[in-house]
């Protein structure tokens, strides 16, 4: 499927060190979820690397069923559409990137932070909410 930006791939949002590990085969379905990771990516996560000019990492984008039960996902999680990813940085905190998305105000629908990344998502279609939530395993500042 290739590029989608200049900094992010296809490749990203289906790899995952837990499919690997357990046999599954996460790739991406059908030109939906190909469309929902391209319009995330466009939105979001690009113009986020470009303001950050530093790496970003998805931890975690795709999830086909299996995974998703894997990793103890909800069936309802955006990550199944994929319409949300979980970021990190090596020179960001998770904090300090959830900042700078809402004050790019680039057009997320959640954001939640969690100790080491950052969920955030895109919906397809639809209003974005601008939902910014907490993991109750997060322990840092809020936004
Ligand atoms: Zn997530």
């Amino acid at each position: 499927m290739g590029n989608i930006s200049k900094n992010f791939s296809f490749s990203e949002f289906e790899h995952s060190d837990t499919a690997i590990r357990e046999g599954i085969e996460n790739t991406i379905p059908s030109a939906e979820v190909g469309d929902a990771i391209r319009r995330l990516t466009i939105n979001v996560l690009q113009p986020l690397r470009d303001s950050l000019a530093a790496l970003l990492i998805v931890e975690s984008g795709y999830r086909c069923r299996k995974l998703n039960e894997m990793v103890g996902g909800v069936e309802t999680s955006q990550h199944r559409k994929g319409e949300a990813s979980d970021i990190r940085s090596p020179f960001f905190l998770p904090l300090d990137i959830a900042r700078r998305i809402v004050s790019l105000k680039l057009p997320f629908d959640q954001l939640i932070l969690y100790p080491t990344f950052v969920h955030v998502s895109h919906k397809r279609k639809g209003r974005q909410r601008g939902q910014i939530l907490y993991n109750r395993r997060y322990a840092g500042e809020k936004i």
